[in-house]
Protein backbone atom coordinates (compact mmCIF):
# COMPACT_ATOMS: atom_id res chain seq x y z
CA UNK A 1 0.00 0.00 0.00
CA UNK A 2 1.17 3.78 -0.61
CA UNK A 3 1.63 6.41 1.38
CA UNK A 4 -1.07 8.05 -0.18
CA UNK A 5 -3.53 5.13 0.73
CA UNK A 6 -2.72 4.62 3.87
CA UNK A 7 -3.35 8.07 4.77
CA UNK A 8 -6.81 7.99 3.15
CA UNK A 9 -7.54 4.25 4.66
CA UNK A 10 -7.10 6.39 8.25
CA UNK A 11 -9.31 9.04 6.73
CA UNK A 12 -12.40 7.31 5.68
CA UNK A 13 -12.35 4.92 8.80
CA UNK A 14 -12.30 8.14 11.42
CA UNK A 15 -14.84 9.84 9.01
CA UNK A 16 -16.96 6.80 9.62
CA UNK A 17 -16.33 6.85 13.59
CA UNK A 18 -17.19 10.26 13.99
CA UNK A 19 -19.95 10.21 11.68
CA UNK A 20 -18.88 13.36 9.66
CA UNK A 21 -18.08 13.67 5.86
CA UNK A 22 -15.12 13.88 4.52
CA UNK A 23 -13.57 13.91 0.98
CA UNK A 24 -9.38 14.93 -0.35
CA UNK A 25 -8.84 16.71 -3.52
CA UNK A 26 -5.74 17.96 -5.27
CA UNK A 27 -4.65 21.91 -4.15
CA UNK A 28 -5.10 22.96 -7.57
CA UNK A 29 -7.35 26.64 -7.29
CA UNK A 30 -11.09 25.28 -7.67
CA UNK A 31 -11.87 26.45 -11.41
CA UNK A 32 -15.27 29.28 -11.53
CA UNK A 33 -15.03 29.98 -7.78
CA UNK A 34 -14.30 33.31 -8.51
CA UNK A 35 -18.13 33.65 -10.68
CA UNK A 36 -20.04 32.07 -7.92
CA UNK A 37 -18.69 34.43 -5.29
CA UNK A 38 -20.08 37.09 -7.83
CA UNK A 39 -19.33 40.88 -7.42
CA UNK A 40 -20.87 41.08 -3.52
CA UNK A 41 -18.76 39.95 -1.18
CA UNK A 42 -19.52 40.28 2.55
CA UNK A 43 -17.91 42.36 4.41
CA UNK A 44 -16.67 39.74 6.75
CA UNK A 45 -14.68 38.59 4.13
CA UNK A 46 -11.68 40.73 4.31
CA UNK A 47 -9.26 39.48 1.93
CA UNK A 48 -9.79 39.90 -1.60
CA UNK A 49 -11.33 36.74 -3.27
CA UNK A 50 -8.36 35.81 -5.18
CA UNK A 51 -6.54 35.95 -2.38
CA UNK A 52 -9.18 33.18 -1.20
CA UNK A 53 -8.62 30.57 -3.83
CA UNK A 54 -5.14 29.61 -3.96
CA UNK A 55 -3.82 27.51 -1.18
CA UNK A 56 -0.18 27.77 -1.85
CA UNK A 57 -0.95 31.13 -0.06
CA UNK A 58 -1.44 29.52 2.91
CA UNK A 59 0.60 26.37 2.94
CA UNK A 60 3.69 26.45 0.72
CA UNK A 61 3.87 22.97 -1.29
CA UNK A 62 0.09 22.26 -0.56
CA UNK A 63 -0.82 18.71 -2.27
CA UNK A 64 -4.30 18.27 -1.12
CA UNK A 65 -7.04 19.60 0.72
CA UNK A 66 -8.97 17.67 3.08
CA UNK A 67 -12.36 19.27 4.07
CA UNK A 68 -14.62 17.30 6.57
CA UNK A 69 -18.36 18.29 6.98
CA UNK A 70 -19.74 17.64 10.66
CA UNK A 71 -23.15 17.91 11.93
CA UNK A 72 -24.57 21.18 14.18
CA UNK A 73 -24.63 20.61 17.36
CA UNK A 74 -27.65 20.41 19.40
CA UNK A 75 -29.32 23.89 20.48
CA UNK A 76 -28.24 25.03 23.77
CA UNK A 77 -30.21 28.40 24.07
CA UNK A 78 -33.35 27.90 26.63
CA UNK A 79 -36.83 28.04 25.23
CA UNK A 80 -38.73 30.38 25.93
CA UNK A 81 -41.45 29.99 28.04
CA UNK A 82 -44.27 32.31 26.56
CA UNK A 83 -44.46 35.84 25.16
CA UNK A 84 -42.65 36.61 21.50
CA UNK A 85 -39.93 34.87 20.21
CA UNK A 86 -37.15 35.06 18.08
CA UNK A 87 -35.35 32.67 15.83
CA UNK A 88 -32.09 31.33 16.30
CA UNK A 89 -31.20 29.03 13.71
CA UNK A 90 -29.92 25.50 13.72
CA UNK A 91 -26.18 26.66 12.61
CA UNK A 92 -26.03 29.15 15.36
CA UNK A 93 -28.07 27.77 18.62
CA UNK A 94 -25.20 25.02 19.39
CA UNK A 95 -22.18 24.56 20.83
CA UNK A 96 -19.63 27.36 18.88
CA UNK A 97 -18.66 24.85 15.66
CA UNK A 98 -14.90 26.26 15.05
CA UNK A 99 -13.62 24.67 18.26
CA UNK A 100 -15.26 21.49 17.21
CA UNK A 101 -14.18 21.24 14.08
CA UNK A 102 -10.51 22.77 14.99
CA UNK A 103 -10.58 20.10 17.55
CA UNK A 104 -11.63 16.82 15.50
CA UNK A 105 -9.11 17.52 12.23
CA UNK A 106 -6.01 18.21 14.75
CA UNK A 107 -7.60 14.50 16.11
CA UNK A 108 -7.17 12.89 12.74
CA UNK A 109 -3.74 15.03 11.63
CA UNK A 110 -2.12 13.64 15.23
CA UNK A 111 -3.22 9.88 13.92
CA UNK A 112 -2.23 10.65 10.45
CA UNK A 113 1.38 11.73 11.54
CA UNK A 114 1.72 8.63 13.72
CA UNK A 115 2.41 7.28 10.91
CA UNK A 116 3.68 9.09 7.98
CA UNK A 117 5.33 12.61 8.63
CA UNK A 118 3.75 15.78 6.64
CA UNK A 119 3.38 19.25 6.50
CA UNK A 120 -0.50 20.87 7.14
CA UNK A 121 -2.63 24.01 7.97
CA UNK A 122 -5.94 23.42 9.45
CA UNK A 123 -8.86 26.56 8.74
CA UNK A 124 -12.08 26.95 10.08
CA UNK A 125 -13.78 29.75 8.99
CA UNK A 126 -10.59 31.96 9.30
CA UNK A 127 -11.46 33.98 6.59
CA UNK A 128 -8.51 32.43 4.46
CA UNK A 129 -9.56 29.49 1.85
CA UNK A 130 -13.36 29.79 0.61
CA UNK A 131 -14.42 26.59 2.33
CA UNK A 132 -17.42 25.91 0.62
CA UNK A 133 -15.87 26.01 -3.25
CA UNK A 134 -13.17 22.84 -1.80
CA UNK A 135 -15.97 21.19 -0.04
CA UNK A 136 -17.94 20.64 -3.33
CA UNK A 137 -13.82 19.86 -5.07
CA UNK A 138 -13.41 17.24 -2.44
CA UNK A 139 -16.61 15.38 -2.99
CA UNK A 140 -18.64 16.29 0.23
CA UNK A 141 -21.44 17.37 -1.77
CA UNK A 142 -23.14 19.51 -4.62
CA UNK A 143 -23.63 23.01 -5.07
CA UNK A 144 -27.00 24.38 -4.17
CA UNK A 145 -29.01 27.10 -5.78
CA UNK A 146 -28.92 28.50 -2.12
CA UNK A 147 -25.48 28.72 -2.56
CA UNK A 148 -24.72 26.29 0.36
CA UNK A 149 -23.18 22.60 -0.01
CA UNK A 150 -25.89 19.91 -0.39
CA UNK A 151 -24.94 16.06 0.44
CA UNK A 152 -27.03 13.89 -1.19
CA UNK A 153 -26.54 11.57 1.70
CA UNK A 154 -26.80 13.81 4.74
CA UNK A 155 -28.46 17.14 3.30
CA UNK A 156 -26.94 20.43 3.98
CA UNK A 157 -26.71 20.91 8.30
CA UNK A 158 -23.14 20.49 8.88
CA UNK A 159 -20.10 22.59 9.34
CA UNK A 160 -17.38 22.45 7.34
CA UNK A 161 -13.45 22.41 7.81
CA UNK A 162 -10.32 22.07 5.83
CA UNK A 163 -7.04 20.89 6.24
CA UNK A 164 -4.35 21.67 3.67
CA UNK A 165 -1.17 18.76 3.16
CA UNK A 166 1.83 18.57 1.65
CA UNK A 167 1.10 14.86 0.47
CA UNK A 168 -0.44 14.21 -2.25
CA UNK A 169 -3.87 12.06 -1.02
CA UNK A 170 -7.23 11.97 -3.66
CA UNK A 171 -10.30 10.32 -2.78
CA UNK A 172 -10.66 7.10 -4.59
CA UNK A 173 -14.06 7.85 -6.41
CA UNK A 174 -16.18 10.91 -7.19
CA UNK A 175 -18.43 11.11 -4.31
CA UNK A 176 -21.51 12.90 -5.05
CA UNK A 177 -20.68 13.46 -9.13
CA UNK A 178 -23.47 13.85 -11.32
CA UNK A 179 -25.95 15.23 -8.57
CA UNK A 180 -27.39 18.63 -9.04
CA UNK A 181 -30.54 21.03 -8.39
CA UNK A 182 -31.87 20.12 -11.52
CA UNK A 183 -35.49 21.94 -11.92
CA UNK A 184 -35.90 22.42 -7.95
CA UNK A 185 -36.41 25.90 -6.88
CA UNK A 186 -37.53 25.64 -3.66
CA UNK A 187 -34.82 27.34 -1.63
CA UNK A 188 -35.20 30.18 -4.28
CA UNK A 189 -38.88 30.39 -3.83
CA UNK A 190 -38.44 29.62 0.25
CA UNK A 191 -36.25 33.12 0.92
CA UNK A 192 -38.31 35.67 2.39
CA UNK A 193 -36.33 38.43 1.57
CA UNK A 194 -35.35 37.77 -2.19
CA UNK A 195 -31.65 37.14 -1.49
CA UNK A 196 -31.68 34.84 -3.89
CA UNK A 197 -33.50 35.31 -7.33
CA UNK A 198 -33.47 34.25 -10.73
CA UNK A 199 -31.93 30.92 -11.36
CA UNK A 200 -30.12 30.90 -8.11
CA UNK A 201 -26.46 30.08 -7.33
CA UNK A 202 -25.99 34.05 -6.44
CA UNK A 203 -26.36 35.14 -3.37
CA UNK A 204 -27.06 39.14 -2.72
CA UNK A 205 -25.88 39.34 0.80
CA UNK A 206 -27.61 42.69 1.51
CA UNK A 207 -30.28 41.01 1.71
CA UNK A 208 -29.35 37.90 2.97
CA UNK A 209 -31.30 37.46 7.25
CA UNK A 210 -27.59 35.73 7.82
CA UNK A 211 -25.80 39.03 6.88
CA UNK A 212 -28.95 41.43 8.43
CA UNK A 213 -28.96 39.77 11.70
CA UNK A 214 -25.19 39.55 12.35
CA UNK A 215 -24.60 43.59 11.00
CA UNK A 216 -24.06 45.97 13.50
CA UNK A 217 -26.34 48.80 12.41
CA UNK A 218 -29.92 48.28 10.64
CA UNK A 219 -31.90 50.94 8.63
CA UNK A 220 -35.93 51.03 9.01
CA UNK A 221 -36.01 49.10 5.80
CA UNK A 222 -33.38 46.13 7.01
CA UNK A 223 -34.96 46.04 10.27
CA UNK A 224 -38.38 45.54 8.39
CA UNK A 225 -36.76 42.37 6.86
CA UNK A 226 -35.58 40.55 10.07
CA UNK A 227 -39.01 39.49 10.49
CA UNK A 228 -38.66 37.00 13.30
CA UNK A 229 -35.13 36.20 13.20
CA UNK A 230 -32.61 36.91 15.86
CA UNK A 231 -29.93 35.19 14.25
CA UNK A 232 -29.27 33.65 11.39
CA UNK A 233 -31.97 32.04 9.30
CA UNK A 234 -32.54 28.38 7.80
CA UNK A 235 -35.57 28.84 5.31
CA UNK A 236 -33.79 28.14 2.17
CA UNK A 237 -31.89 24.75 3.99
CA UNK A 238 -35.46 24.00 5.56
CA UNK A 239 -36.80 23.83 2.11
CA UNK A 240 -34.41 21.52 0.11
CA UNK A 241 -35.71 18.14 -0.10
CA UNK A 242 -32.27 16.70 0.31
CA UNK A 243 -32.58 17.71 3.66
CA UNK A 244 -35.40 14.84 4.78
CA UNK A 245 -37.52 15.22 7.59
CA UNK A 246 -36.56 12.30 10.15
CA UNK A 247 -32.98 12.03 8.78
CA UNK A 248 -30.06 11.74 11.30
CA UNK A 249 -28.81 15.38 10.70
CA UNK A 250 -31.89 16.77 10.00
CA UNK A 251 -32.94 15.99 13.17
CA UNK A 252 -30.17 17.17 14.84
CA UNK A 253 -30.26 20.73 13.51
CA UNK A 254 -33.04 22.28 16.00
CA UNK A 255 -33.20 26.05 15.88
CA UNK A 256 -33.99 27.84 18.86
CA UNK A 257 -37.50 29.94 20.14
CA UNK A 258 -35.52 32.49 22.50
CA UNK A 259 -37.71 35.05 24.43
CA UNK A 260 -37.32 38.83 22.82
CA UNK A 261 -38.33 40.16 26.15
CA UNK A 262 -34.92 38.28 27.50
CA UNK A 263 -32.57 39.36 25.19
CA UNK A 264 -33.40 42.69 24.90
CA UNK A 265 -32.90 42.82 28.47
CA UNK A 266 -29.98 40.03 28.93
CA UNK A 267 -26.86 40.97 31.22
CA UNK A 268 -23.07 40.28 30.42
CA UNK A 269 -23.06 37.28 32.58
CA UNK A 270 -26.13 35.51 31.23
CA UNK A 271 -24.82 35.95 27.63
CA UNK A 272 -21.79 34.26 29.16
CA UNK A 273 -23.68 31.44 29.84
CA UNK A 274 -25.78 31.32 26.91
CA UNK A 275 -24.95 33.10 23.46
CA UNK A 276 -21.18 33.28 23.93
CA UNK A 277 -20.86 29.53 24.11
CA UNK A 278 -22.85 28.74 20.73
CA UNK A 279 -22.23 30.02 16.97
CA UNK A 280 -24.40 32.83 17.95
CA UNK A 281 -21.74 34.87 20.38
CA UNK A 282 -19.06 35.70 18.29
CA UNK A 283 -20.55 39.07 17.32
CA UNK A 284 -21.37 39.97 20.77
CA UNK A 285 -24.66 41.21 22.98
CA UNK A 286 -25.25 44.70 21.75
CA UNK A 287 -26.30 43.09 17.88
CA UNK A 288 -28.56 40.67 19.65
CA UNK A 289 -29.83 42.78 21.93
CA UNK A 290 -30.17 45.46 19.26
CA UNK A 291 -31.82 42.93 16.92
CA UNK A 292 -34.56 42.17 19.66
CA UNK A 293 -35.34 45.89 20.35
CA UNK A 294 -36.10 46.35 16.68
CA UNK A 295 -38.18 43.46 16.51
CA UNK A 296 -40.49 44.00 20.09
CA UNK A 297 -41.05 47.91 18.79
CA UNK A 298 -42.88 46.18 15.45
S1 LIG B 1 -30.47 32.27 4.75
FE1 LIG B 1 -32.58 33.07 4.62
S2 LIG B 1 -32.39 35.12 3.81
FE2 LIG B 1 -30.45 34.07 3.38
S3 LIG B 1 -30.71 33.20 1.36
FE3 LIG B 1 -31.35 31.61 2.78
S4 LIG B 1 -33.56 31.92 3.00
FE4 LIG B 1 -32.75 33.77 2.08
S1 LIG C 1 -34.05 23.46 -2.53
FE1 LIG C 1 -33.82 22.55 -4.57
S2 LIG C 1 -32.79 24.16 -5.74
FE2 LIG C 1 -32.49 24.65 -3.60
S3 LIG C 1 -30.55 23.71 -2.99
FE3 LIG C 1 -32.16 22.21 -2.52
S4 LIG C 1 -32.29 20.92 -4.36
FE4 LIG C 1 -31.20 22.79 -4.94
Amino acid sequence: MTKAEEMLDIMLDFSKERDCLLGVCGAEPVEGAAFRVGGRKPPFASRPIDERLDPQLYLKGAKSVLAIGVPFGESLLPASDGGRTGYVCSMASGEDYHGRVKGMLTELRDMLLEKHGFRSIILVDSGALLEKEWAVKAGLGFWGKNCIVVSPGKGSFFNIGLMLLDAAVKNRHAISGGISCGSCRRCIDACPTGALSGDGYILDYSRCLSYLTQKKTLDEEEEEMLGGHLYGCDECQRACPWNKPGSTWVEKAKAAHVSLEWVSRMGEEEFEMTFKRTSAGWRGIETLRRSAWSMLKR
